[in-house]
């Protein structure tokens, strides 16, 4: 059906009633920002998420079971992995997670290449399964593209960004040191986790025998040590439990459900309607704008439209694709704010294909206590300042020493006290290391829709055309022989370099397709998350990044959402939307 308003014949419920200021599509990391920026400006804003709500504390079922009060111990069952089998590829998916995660029957796409895209439809999104770790992007990602020449040149610099990297940071709690460094700048930290012996022992020898190569401490969204502004969010200290997918009761990490959404409600201006399906977005040729988006109900599949002078669009980066491309009228045939035709294409992703594991001898009478949500880790080292590999940019290390699990272990076999004694007893240390590539945006890894396939809520289904090129294998060649010179440099024994062969998705970090720019004719978004061709929509999350960096993304999404929204309110206020 096309979308623009004239076409319009479904239940309005009462336009004045459906309508407010804003509408912020999808209510995870990016759009729970967007909804407190807005709310917190008094705008009255309306927050539509296509899963069932969740809410803060109350919908954590599992947050306080120990494993033997689960009927699999928290384990994975082979029925779990048998119907879902993308889902269960994350390794955040178990017993005691898999109800925030989609169930893969029911949101098919189509794979043209292989691509695991992992997805959380509820109130919170991923923003209750992520993994925490944040670090800020440098100058050198910022310039990196325009100075290698791939993809476009960023619109911003680092320091457009860094004042809302600080805003954020304050109030979401990042643990981290002050390490100094120009390839990973400092934030707004609470003090940092600790490594462990084994990790700083590593972190010395690498100091020692690789000049330029430096390991700090992971930067993590925990409340190592809470501020006034955390105690207002209802949120407490973090406890080291390091079970935080499954919702933490004590908010000690950074969720939108712990954290923004609920500031937001608190201002009395949010609304947030759960089980609504953002079909499109509808474009008013007369006006020459937005004016509202089309939700099919989840659950009756009754199709309803909200109206608002802005919208912010954070379904995550792939829906946040479709919902644009689905968004049709005689103005934009191929997608709203798609004239280039560029839509959907040049996504790109992290590459975590690369895997070692060593142990390390030396340590045995050391124990540790807690559980730390973080590790080591090792900003890209590689064509920082200048190009000088046969591949374009590089890749970020993180490792991380424990003691090795009993079960994998030799000798744990056998039944009784025999076995019992030996499970008592912790085994030796063991590395893990992994890289996290860079990988550079190409037009021909893209996303568009199934001409002739729906979803049963009348949406085109995804079709994922996305693969490694030639650089992403040269990245994993460096840094597997990086990681092994580094560990023999530390001393480790039984290194065993692999390929993990995860398909692109499984990163969790997909990104692009919606790219910022200055040139309307190669990007889609202008500086401030605008569609060039529709400014009162703006897009925030990974679908409006130009490159990926190496460093985990959702910091970025987080300090380019706050901005962008308070762009928009400025612009309102001028009347200029
Ligand atoms: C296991 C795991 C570990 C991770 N670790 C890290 C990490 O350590 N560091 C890091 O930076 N990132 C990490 N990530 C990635 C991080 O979760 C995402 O980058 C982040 O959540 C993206 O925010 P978002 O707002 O774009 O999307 P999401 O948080 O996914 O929110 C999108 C929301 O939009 C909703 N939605 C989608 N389509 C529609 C529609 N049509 N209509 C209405 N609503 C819709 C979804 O239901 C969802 O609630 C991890 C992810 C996972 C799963
Ligand atoms: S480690 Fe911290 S954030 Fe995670 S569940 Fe425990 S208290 Fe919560």
């Amino acid at each position: 059906m096309p979308n623009d308003s004239t076409s319009v014949n479904i239940n309005s419920g009462g336009v004045a009633q459906n309508t407010f200021d804003a509408i912020v599509i999808g209510s995870g990391i990016s759009g729970g920002w967007a909804a407190k920026e807005l709310c917190e400006k008094g705008l009255k804003t309306l927050v539509l998420e296509r899963g069932r709500d969740v809410q803060h504390k109350k919908d954590y079922p599992t947050t306080l079971l120990n494993p033997w009060e689960m009927k699999h111990r928290g384990g994975r069952t082979k029925a779990m992995v048998e119907e879902n089998p993308i889902a269960s590829k994350c390794y955040a998916y178990d017993e005691a997670t898999e109800h925030f995660f989609i169930k893969d029957k029911h949101h098919p796409y189509i794979q043209e290449k292989p691509f695991d895209w992992i997805r959380g439809y509820q109130v919170g999104g991923k923003s209750l399964i992520w993994a925490r770790q944040t670090q800020r992007w440098s100058r050198f990602e910022f310039e990196a593209p325009a100075r290698d020449g791939f993809a476009i040149d960023w619109p911003i610099r680092y320091d457009d960004l860094a004042p809302w990297y600080s805003y954020v940071e304050k109030f979401a709690g990042i643990s981290g040191n002050k390490d100094g460094l120009e390839t990973l700048p400092d934030g707004e930290f609470l003090p940092p986790w600790e490594m462990n012996c084994p990790e700083k022992h590593i972190q010395s020898k690498i100091h020692s025998k690789f000049p330029g190569r430096t390991v700090i401490q992971g930067r993590c969204a925990h409340l190592t040590q809470p501020n006034p502004v955390h105690l207002e969010q209802g949120r407490g200290q973090c406890q080291a439990r390091n079970i935080c997918y499954r919702g933490c009761p004590f908010g000690g990490y950074f969720s939108s459900n712990s954290s923004t959404l609920p500031w937001a409600a608190n201002t009395g201006n949010l609304t947030i309607r759960p089980h609504a399906v953002v079909h499109s977005i509808i474009y008013d040729e007369q006006k020459q704008k937005a004016v509202g988006v089309r939700v099919i109900d989840a659950n009756t599949h009754e199709a309803t439209e909200y109206f608002a002078k802005i919208i912010f669009v954070n379904a995550a980066c792939l829906n946040s694709n479709l919902i644009l491309l689905n968004s049709t009228s005689n103005r934009f045939p191929n997608g709203l704010g798609n004239d280039n035709g560029l839509m959907g294409k040049y996504i790109a992703f992290h590459d975590y294909r690369g895997n070692i594991t060593a142990g390390i001898e030396g340590f045995d009478d050391i124990e540790e206590y807690g559980r730390r949500p973080t590790a080591a880790m090792m900003p890209n080292f590689r064509n920082v300042r200048k190009q000088e590999m046969d591949f374009l940019r590089g890749y970020m290390v993180h490792y991380s020493c424990s003691r090795v699990n009993w079960h994998n272990s030799d000798g744990a076999e056998g039944i009784g006290e025999g076995f019992k004694d030996f499970a008592s007893l912790p085994g030796g240390w063991g590395v893990f290391m992994m890289m996290q590539g860079e990988t550079i945006p190409q037009e021909k890894n893209h996303v568009r829709l199934s001409k002739d396939q729906k979803d049963e809520w009348g949406v085109p289904l995804l079709i994922t055309s996305v693969d490694y090129g030639e650089n992403d294998n040269k990245i994993l060649k460096d840094f597997l022989e990086q990681g092994v010179a580094m560990l023999e440099a530390a001393g480790c024994k039984n290194i065993n370099p692999f390929d993990n062969g995860r398909v692109p998705g499984n990163d969790i970090h997909e990104m692009g397709g919606v790219r910022m720019g200055n040139d309307p004719k190669t990007s889609l978004l202008n500086k401030w998350n605008q569609l060039h061709h529709c400014s009162n929509v703006f897009v925030t999350d990974g679908a409006s990044m130009v490159s990926t960096g190496t460093q985990n993304p959702s910091l970025t999404y987080m300090a380019l959402t706050a901005r962008a929204a308070n762009h928009a309110v400025e612009e309102l206020k001028k009347g200029n939307l």
